[in-house]
């Protein structure tokens, strides 16, 4: 029995492995599986191809291969950015970053705090856009590192990376970004931006879940994170992933190949599906309106519909989107970036994420179109906790009323 078909629309939570990715990552799973730090030929064949998956990421981002570090996820490239410019800098203890910060950078920084460091969480505007003048009388002489996102994942909104990091630049202060989720819906190129430090993770470009990067612009002091062998010279300890990083450099290949046109369709399409929403569910309202965002993403809040409920009910029609960010998926906090724009607690719970992919088609649109306005209008029609119970048992959804 062959399963289901999936209309997935949360592709910032993750994306699925390309064929062509997965082709490349066997050759290493299957005959060369060597440790490329030993010295016979087993291993030691295998450093050409870690350089070689090198030289693909960094073209993906304008960088020199000498620039990138391999780690295992996103986050650790975020962490590791982050306490790289506060350890070659022991006289700097504060950090500057921004109130709607994925949880890798958010978490860091709480823990960091923990340790006496000083952090400013810049506040921003119900479209989710930053405070310039704000953001720069927030810099100090003590501030290390600015990290700030450059897409966010909740609602798609971006921020001027390159007038930040001018900034950053005219005061000597250390800049990272979190660009994970901006490869293939942005060009991305590390000079135009003019940081020092960025963070990529593979599995939002096609590629597996455990691989990331950490781009240091040449000339940038650096510590690592975790401590071991001398791989990725020095940089990161740990036998080298050469699956996982064949099959990112493969992703990465496939990102730079997206044409500005398949950008345009894409955000066509996204567009099409929030006028819709828009003509067919009243009450409902785009997050972060009014800024520029990525081409793949829409935050809509259905008014007086509890988020966590429509995504169980579009579940059993094998349709897949997200509350907020994944990893704030099933507790019940409202996320903190809509909080930060300004929704309240309520507004925020109704909140749902549609991110697109260049998979998603127009039959996916239509077909999640054809059950979303009756869904929501089940979901408001349910005014008591008793009758959403009723509803949602109809379809067979575990609830505690
Ligand atoms: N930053 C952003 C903006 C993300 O969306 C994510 C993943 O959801 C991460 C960082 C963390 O990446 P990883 O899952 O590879 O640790």
């Amino acid at each position: 029995m062959t399963a289901p078909k999936s209309y997935y629309f949360d592709s910032n939570a993750t994306t699925s492995v390309a064929p062509e990715v997965v082709q490349a990552m066997l050759p290493y799973l299957t005959e060369q599986w060597g440790n490329p730090s030993s010295p016979y030929r087993l291993g030691k064949t295998l450093v050409g191809p870690i350089e070689r998956a090198r030289e693909s990421v960094a073209a993906l981002i304008g960088a020199d291969s000498a620039e990138i570090t391999f780690t295992s996820c996103g986050t650790e490239s975020i962490n590791t950015a982050i306490t790289s410019c506060l350890y070659t800098q022991p006289e700097k203890r504060h950090i500057v970053t921004t109130a709607v910060e994925h949880s890798a950078t958010k978490n860091c920084c709480a823990a960091l705090e923990e340790r006496g460091y000083e952090v400013t969480y810049l506040p921003v505007n119900r479209d989710g856009s930053l405070d310039l003048a704000l953001f720069e009388q927030s810099l100090r002489a003590d501030t290390a590192v600015v990290s700030i996102m450059w897409a966010n994942n909740e609602t798609g909104v971006l921020f001027p990376i390159a007038k930040i990091a001018a900034i950053c630049r005219q005061r000597g202060i250390f800049i990272h970004t979190d660009a994970v989720q901006t490869p293939g819906k942005l060009k991305i190129d590390v000079n135009a931006l003019g940081v020092d430090l960025l963070s990529l993770s593979a599995h939002k470009l096609h590629g597996p879940k455990g691989v990331g990067l950490l781009y240091v612009r040449k000339g940038t002091p650096f510590q690592a994170l975790i401590i071991g062998g001398h791989q990725e010279e020095g940089n990161r300890g740990g036998t080298e992933n050469v699956p996982y990083i064949a099959a990112f450099a493969r992703a990465a290949e496939l990102a730079r190949a997206v044409t500005d046109e398949s950008k345009q369709k894409l955000a066509a399409l996204r567009d099409k599906l929030e006028a819709e929403i828009f003509a067919k569910i009243p009450n409902s309202t785009r997050n972060g309106a009014q800024s520029p965002r990525l081409p793949n993403t829409t935050s809509i809040a259905f008014a007086g519909v509890e988020a966590e409920a429509l995504l169980m009910l579009l579940d059993q029609l094998n349709i897949y989107a997200s509350s907020g960010s994944a990893c704030t998926t099933g507790s019940v906090a409202p996320s903190h970036v809509l909080t930060a724009m300004g929704l309240n607690a309520a507004e925020a719970r109704s909140t749902i994420r549609f991110s697109l992919d260049y998979e998603t088609t127009e039959a996916d649109v239509a077909y999640l179109m054809s059950h979303l306005p009756g869904v929501v209008a089940e979901l408001r029609a349910a005014a008591s906790p008793r009758a959403l119970a009723r509803a949602l048992k109809a379809r067979s959804v575990a609830v505690a009323v």
